[in-house]
């Protein structure tokens, strides 16, 4: 892969600040998209980002230039039509029936959600964005983990984000990929020793809340066949959260295990469910992830604007906060929500 195309927006002697966005469906939609309002608000610039499903969506939107504002405002009208064109029923039977299920690998093809990308995004391609960006998928071939960085970003970003049995698979370069979830929640590894970063900020949202649940209340549940493609995905706590049973910090910290002496922060907001493909209810969780993320990382933005190596890790580790704040710098976003 090559970043010869990319550039920093950042000013020389200024933090690199990497930022991961994980899986999440259609609430890691609208969480992220709180999340980077927040970084926004928060005068913390990107330098780096990698995404996977709803993650690979919201970032490559930002990553391509589209301003934020004009993002919220389409997740402010968009509809389920807009993303998700499930084969109709008699269709569906008679493609189960008749041929056997031949060729149906999930209930949507990705055309339509591919089209809507496109109509949204700023630059078409991964390596015209403002700032590298990277989307993780699975190749359903050979099993391999695919890291995206270079070609046309909306197939990329679809094939990232077809869940399993909900959407079909998307061939790129030959190769059927689909959800990147499956692998790996937050692709931290695309950009963290990669990226000259001083510190890589996750925002994860991907672990469902019945994942202390039994398979009999699962199946109690609405839609349980959705909660069953949760707890296969769900399955395993990833490495970057802190014990659940030792702690029940939102923000934690550790340095990289790879050795690049970065910083990885992750977040980890409480949000309510959004049921698929549902977007009511979307906007309040936008709302909840954005002051959320303020309130876990403004006692911070000092250490994350001037030095995250030295102060940032001692500073989360002890949990206390800074006394020289720098004041939010609330955007024009306010007025869109
Ligand atoms: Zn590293």
């Amino acid at each position: 892969m090559t970043d010869a195309n990319h550039s920093s927006p950042l000013t020389p002697g200024y933090p690199r600040i990497g930022v991961v966005l994980s899986s999440g469906g259609g609430r890691g939609v609208y969480a992220h998209t709180g999340f980077l309002m927040a970084l926004e608000s928060l005068g913390l610039p990107i330098s780096a980002m990698a995404g996977c499903s709803a993650g690979a969506l919201v970032g490559g939107m930002v990553a391509s230039g589209t301003p934020l504002s004009n993002w919220v405002s389409t997740l402010t009208t968009v509809e389920k039509k807009d993303f998700w064109q499930p084969l109709s029923l008699p269709g569906f039977f008679w493609r189960m029936v008749g041929h056997k299920g031949r060729g149906i690998s999930g209930l949507s093809d990705t055309q339509t959600a591919q089209e809507f990308c496109r109509k949204n995004l700023n630059a078409q391609i991964f390596e015209d964005c403002q700032f590298p960006f990277y989307a993780l998928a699975i190749n359903l071939d050979d099993g391999e983990k695919i890291i995206f960085s270079t070609g046309e970003l909306a197939p990329r970003i679809m094939a990232s984000a077809a869940i399993p049995i909900l959407y079909q698979p998307v061939k790129i370069d030959n190769k059927y990929c689909c959800d990147g979830a499956v692998v790996d929640f937050a692709p931290t590894d695309a950009i963290c020793c990669l990226q000259n970063l001083d510190v890589v900020i996750i925002n994860h949202v991907s672990q469902s809340s019945d994942g202390t649940q039994s398979m009999e209340q699962t199946l109690s549940q609405p839609w349980s066949m959705l909660k069953i493609i949760d707890r296969l995905l769900y399955r395993s706590r990833p490495w970057y959260l802190p014990d659940e049973r030792t702690s029940s910090k939102r923000v934690s910290s550790q340095r990289c295990p790879c050795g690049c002496g970065a910083i990885i922060v992750v977040i980890e907001p409480k949000l309510p469910e959004l049921t698929w493909p549902m977007t009511d209810g979307g906007m309040k969780i936008l709302t909840m992830a954005r002051a959320q993320t303020v309130d876990l990382l403004s006692p911070y933005q000092t250490a994350l604007q001037i030095d995250p190596r030295g102060m940032l890790l001692k500073q989360l580790a002890e949990g206390c906060e800074s006394n020289a704040q720098i004041p939010v710098q609330n955007k024009n976003l306010d007025g869109v929500l």
